[in-house]
């Protein structure tokens, strides 16, 4: 049986400590209660955002300085800053929803502060400390309360980023770094009820590389999958999953884990070799089918293994997870010489009932019984 950790198992200090280190500058153009309102209403991903940002400075000879809640609001950059030129860019995403009591609960921060520092160390930008991720994505909820919805999947996105801000041409770890966290509302992910997705088995493209950056969440993985996912639609798929660097086994989409659930009630994911991101959502949902009974294996998985299988009947149900769509089921596989669909199309069983399980726990429906929620206010 695994013991709940406690917050104070995580921070050195009570969070309240904590968050006391921001200073909150309040904007002076707060958004009227109305307009908030009707943003709210009708929440478009990472396209509202709320009025505030938190924010740390960096410098190499400082530390971790200024911790801050202020105006959100451009940001004037140097031409030269690195960021724009060499990618030195890391982020995060996660989600704060609100429970019908008015709390303000997030989903294994500590998760997302871990791989944060273990994303900086591969990028050579300075560790951010798990009590000053933690810290800082309170700060900014209880700053802006008000723009946490509620309703059925409806919670705040938190997307806290880190970049080289120093202004410098010179190829080196910049000197001066500046850690922000923004916040937008966020509604259902599938508005007219959960779809199944068809995906493009990318063979031309690969998003990472053995000894590269695949593990770490940074923009330049990003900027790697849009070629190939503009190529995808255009192909009539909504997404594309990429395969390791010799084109054999599959890796994960450009922001999704992969599974793949068998006949017999047994999963299988594929492991995690270094080119593939580590996602919270995919550690939890392999906790959960365990915890079910399911047996999950974590192994290289061969495309043509794969196919084979969905045509055989041995693989039942295809889904893809992250933060943002929890779980999506796959019901169509596309490439070069192959079209399957999975499941005739429609989304699993098994698939519908981990994310029921799932987002039931986040949103305080199910009993959290890993401990897995922090309350940010
Ligand atoms: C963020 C991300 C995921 C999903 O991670 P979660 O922690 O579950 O949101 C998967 N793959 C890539 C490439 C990602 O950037």
């Amino acid at each position: 049986m695994s013991i709940p950790l406690e917050a104070s198992d995580i921070l050195s200090s009570s969070l309240e400590d904590l968050v006391d280190l921001f200073d909150v500058r309040p904007s002076d153009a707060p958004r009227p209660d109305h307009e908030r309102e009707a943003e709210l209403a009708s929440p478009k991903f990472g396209a509202v955002f709320t009025d505030h940002m938190a924010r740390v400075s960096y410098t190499a000879d400082r530390g971790w300085y200024d911790r801050r809640v202020e105006k959100y609001g451009p940001l004037q950059l140097d031409p030269a800053t690195a960021v724009l030129h060499y990618a030195q860019e890391i982020f995060e995403g996660l989600k704060a929803y609100k429970h019908s009591d008015g709390s303000i609960w997030t989903f294994r921060p500590e998760q997302n502060a871990a791989r944060f520092a273990r994303s900086a160390a591969r990028l050579a930008l300075p560790a951010l400390s798990v009590d000053d991720f933690i810290a800082s994505l309170a700060a900014l909820v209880r700053t802006d309360s008000a723009w946490v919805p509620t309703g059925e999947e409806a919670s705040l996105y938190l997307r806290p980023f880190m970049f080289a801000s120093e202004p410098f041409l010179g190829v080196r770890s910049s000197r001066e770094v500046d850690y922000i966290v923004i916040a937008s509302p966020v509604g259902p992910y599938f508005s007219g009820g959960v779809a199944p997705v068809s995906i493009w088995v990318e063979r031309d493209f690969a998003r990472a590389a053995a000894g590269g950056t695949g593990a770490a969440k940074c923009g330049g993985n990003y900027a790697a999958s849009l070629l190939p996912q503009t190529q995808a639609q255009a192909r009539g798929c909504d997404q594309v999953c990429f395969l390791d660097g010799t084109g054999t086994y599959l890796e994960e989409l450009g922001g999704m884990n992969v599974f793949v659930v068998r006949a017999d009630g047994s999963v299988e994911t594929p492991e995690l070799t270094g080119s593939i991101l580590e996602g919270v959502t995919r550690s939890s949902i392999i906790q959960l089918l365990q915890d079910g009974g399911h047996e999950v294996r974590q192994r290289q998985i061969p495309l043509d293994e794969l196919l084979a299988q969905i045509d055989d009947g041995t693989v039942t149900e295809v889904f893809a997870c992250g933060t943002a769509a929890v779980v999506t089921p796959i019901g169509r596989l596309a490439g070069s010489n192959f079209d399957k669909s999975i499941s005739d199309g429609a989304a699993g069983s098994l698939t519908m009932a981990i994310r029921e399980e799932l987002t039931g726990i986040q949103t305080g429906a199910v009993e959290d019984r890993h401990g897995w929620l922090r309350r940010l206010a």
